[in-house]
């Protein structure tokens, strides 16, 4: 992973050595205090590390010391066109703030808002869109290019840095996946800050977590990227569950990894089904700890394919074979075989039956 700056956000750290954060952003109106309320914290009971919200009014300000009473989890307020909204949020507890300079106005503007962050240690990230990179930018590489989100990005980074303010995470996003991860490789290259990354405006749960996927995985393969956000047009705390798998996906984290076969002629058993529930049942396992568990359609190529596998089953006709590394330990029956591999999870993850 690149070493970037490390950089706090309320009780959490992004950049360094630190974990990779999961974001996600809240779509109730920011001033309705019980929806937002219930919002965060369904974020954060599915795994969200840190959780924005628009401040779009002076009401959205406002509701901000309630919120910040109310969770102990990360606030950014997401801010677009009005500096006095960005100064109102610094003033009343936010964690974080995300501007895209490009449309806040005059760089007196933005200077105001950096005073005040940097008085009270509040990074800002900049937010850089395709839509929203500077004109002379756009103009100079004919669009939104990923050279033009990584220059935009960089010269903003500039200006915050020539009022005395380092204390920044940028993000160059686009819906176009390639621009994206283009973007975000260059702009890696270009400074040491840490970068939040995702795609885009990406559509429903089924195309937009692939695309996320593929967006947020290249560039975590590459070792670039110190937060995430899946972006879907769809209920956030599905965003969160696309980013821990993507992230999971990538061998980020502990738990439960379960290999399985396509399955052909020779299965016969419901292996479908059996993947499917032990994926359910395991899902949520949380450990520091990866373990792969193998559930293979039969004995003839079984073991053997999933000899990687701590635990596994090559199921048969109404049984399976349990083995282990790629041993056979037992048989066992098609409808002990989940129940079993559950217990050898535990076992092998120190978690109490
Ligand atoms: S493990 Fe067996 S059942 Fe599964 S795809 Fe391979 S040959 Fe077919």
């Amino acid at each position: 992973m690149k070493l970037t700056k490390e950089i706090k956000i309320g009780n959490t750290y992004i950049g360094g050595t630190h974990p990779i954060a999961v974001q996600s952003m809240t779509n109730t109106k920011t001033a309705d205090k019980e929806a937002t309320l219930n919002q965060i914290k369904s974020l954060a009971s599915a795994g969200c590390d840190i959780v924005r919200f628009t401040v779009n009014d002076i009401e959205a300000a406002e509701a901000i010391p309630y919120y910040a009473n109310n969770v102990n989890i990360p606030l950014v307020a997401d801010i677009h066109f009005d500096y006095k909204l960005a100064l109102a949020a610094a003033e009343r507890g936010i964690s974080k703030i995300r501007i895209n300079p490009g449309n806040i106005g005059d760089k007196e503007n933005i200077r105001k808002v950096a005073t005040v962050c940097r008085e009270k240690n509040i990074p800002i990230r900049i937010g850089i869109n395709g839509g929203s990179a500077e004109k002379s930018v756009l103009e100079k590489y004919g669009g939104p290019t990923a050279e033009a989100l990584a220059e935009s990005a960089i010269n903003n980074a500039r200006m915050l840095e020539q009022f005395d303010f380092n204390n920044i995470v940028l993000s160059v996003k686009s819906s176009n996946v390639k621009t994206m991860v283009d973007a975000a490789r260059l702009l890696s290259q270009m400074c040491d800050y840490p970068l939040h990354i995702g795609v885009t405006e990406t559509g429903d749960v089924r195309r937009g977590s692939i695309k996320s996927a593929i967006g947020i995985g290249s560039l975590l393969l590459d070792g670039i990227g110190n937060t995430v956000r899946v972006s879907l047009t769809e209920d956030p705390v599905l965003e969160v569950a696309a980013a821990r798998d993507i992230l999971f996906c990538c061998g980020i984290g502990g738990g439960v990894n379960i290999v399985s076969c396509p399955t052909c002629g020779r299965t016969r058993s419901n292996l479908i089904g059996l993947v499917a529930e032990l994926e359910e049942k395991t899902r949520n396992i949380k450990s520091n700890k990866r373990i792969t568990v193998a559930l293979m359609g039969c004995a003839v190529n079984g073991p053997g394919e999933a000899r990687h596998a701590d635990i596994g089953v090559a199921c048969g006709d109404k049984e399976g074979l349990l083995f282990r590394k790629g041993e056979i330990i037992k048989k066992i029956p098609e409808e002990l075989i989940v129940p079993t591999l559950i217990q050898e999870i535990k076992g092998l993850l120190n978690i109490d039956a």
